[in-house]
């Protein structure tokens, strides 16, 4: 009996720390969802959601607003320039090679460089993290991968509405069934509806209802695994979108048309993606193809790595290079004559306000019915460790800039490893309490014992008998 109230005592003792609100997190991605997608469009769920939460008014992503480095900004909390993913595409100065963005997904060395994501972290420190199809799950970090991961197949359908809620109930599953911590969930729109039909399309409007039906179905689903109680749900994107300026209606940018700039002054060049560029002059041609370009456009902007403007943060790694183009919203850079095709792109300045995307968050730490103002998509990394109680590695963000958010800056979101520290302290200290107990109980026994014994030579054997 006492040995059963010993067991049950130290279970308890060990399980509180480690089970008292055990918070999960879903970070989720709608790829290219600017923050004001909601304003033309019923939006049933994602209104619920704001009720139910908070939401921002937008956010600032990091600077090149493009999808891989912006979405790996949300993993780790670092400026593009520092966590090295500097574009969508993998290339090579020497050799001239580029990848696409797909293959670019599995090209390990790229996104491997030295910045750990959240899911790597998570799992050092105890947790258990998953990620489905967001951009970065293909890589292996350190050796290391998430418990749970799935990168999409070639040729991913990206707006297919049942695999959407597949995905969601797959996510859901890892949560209740393998108890993961932390998870992130990655869908391809509205982007590739923005880029195809513009931001301003009918087509645009359809699927930010898609994305609304998604969103009320991702709460279902976390409704019927039974998640509601612990699971907390961020969900926002990686960059927005602009409409693009048509020919006719304005000058191009061309860079071969440009007077005194030659792409055989160039040794390697990364254009005709989108209103970006960057070029590697020849030996000796950098401020021939510099020059050449500087002033060349009304909206085309011009820097050498170095004098890039300090507020977008891409300058220093040694991935970007010497000479870096950026255009003004509607315009695209393109190298020898206009390919590009897209209604809609993104890409440019992360100041401008087509650039930002929108973040709602939902779930137990998370205060209801609240709007707060803007922030950096950087200050979402620190705010996520935060709720899984881990330590977080080096970053650019604040915790200080989300954690208003949340219904108790302290003392709310735990620490498990110290916990699991307190809750075995607790347990060893309660069982050396319960051996010294038990000792000096079988003392004082034998004590009785020999006492009754002296005391009690009339007494029955078998009444003896029982009290040894
Ligand atoms: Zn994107």
């Amino acid at each position: 009996m006492l040995w059963s109230l010993c067991l049950l005592w130290a279970a308890g003792a060990l399980a509180a720390p480690l089970n008292r609100a055990r918070p999960k997190l879903l970070l989720i991605s709608f790829d290219g969802f600017r923050w004001d997608y909601d304003r033309d469009v019923d939006t049933p769920n994602l209104d619920q959601m704001a009720r139910d939460g908070v939401k921002a008014q937008y956010v600032t992503p990091p600077y090149i607003t493009i999808t891989s480095p912006a979405h790996f900004t949300l993993l780790t909390g670092r400026y593009v320039e520092n966590h090295g993913v500097i574009h969508n595409m993998w290339f090579n100065t020497t050799s001239g090679q580029k990848k696409p963005y797909y293959q670019t997904l599995h090209e390990e060395e790229w996104w491997d460089n030295g910045t750990l994501p959240i899911w790597i972290t998570a799992q050092r420190q105890g947790l258990k993290a998953g990620s489905l199809h967001f951009p970065g799950t293909a890589a292996r970090y350190q050796g290391e991968v998430p418990l749970k991961q799935e990168q999409e197949p070639p040729l991913h359908n990206y707006k297919n509405e049942t695999i959407w809620r597949e995905k969601t109930d797959k996510v859901m599953g890892w949560f209740r069934d393998e108890d993961l911590d932390f998870v992130s969930l990655y869908f391809g729109e509205p982007d590739s509806t923005g880029h195809l039909y513009g931001p301003d399309s009918p087509q645009r409007r359809e699927m930010v209802e898609q994305v609304d039906r998604a969103v009320g179905y991702i709460r279902q689903s976390a409704d019927r695994h039974g998640l509601t109680h612990l699971l907390n749900i961020i969900i926002t994107a990686d960059h927005g979108m602009s409409t693009v300026h048509r020919k006719g209606t304005v000058e191009e940018i061309t860079l071969s048309k440009i007077p005194g700039f030659s792409f055989k002054d160039v040794s390697f060049h990364l254009v005709d993606y989108g209103p970006s560029g960057m070029l590697l002059p020849k030996p000796g041609k950098l401020e021939t193809v510099y020059n050449a370009l500087k002033g060349a456009h009304p909206h085309l902007h011009v820097y050498k790595k170095e004098e890039m403007p300090e507020r977008l943060r891409f300058s220093k790694n040694p991935r970007i290079l010497p000479i870096v183009l950026y255009a003004d919203p509607g315009y695209l850079i393109n190298g020898y004559f206009p390919v590009q095709i897209n209604k809609g792109e993104h890409g440019f300045d992360n100041q401008e306000m087509d650039m930002k995307p929108f973040f709602r968050a939902v779930g137990p730490v998370f205060h209801k019915n609240l709007e707060v103002g803007p922030f950096e998509t950087v200050n979402i990394y620190p705010l996520m460790c935060h709720i899984l109680g881990i330590r977080p590695e080096v970053n650019d963000g604040h915790l200080n800039a989300t954690k208003h958010m949340l219904v108790s800056s302290t003392g709310k979101t735990t620490n498990y490893r110290h916990n699991a520290v307190v809750g075995l302290s607790a347990v060893a200290g309660f069982l050396l309490v319960v051996f010294v107990v038990l000792i000096a109980q079988r003392i004082f026994r034998k004590k009785d014992d020999s006492k009754m014994l002296k005391s009690s030579k009339d007494f029955s054997e078998p009444e003896k008998q029982s009290r040894l």
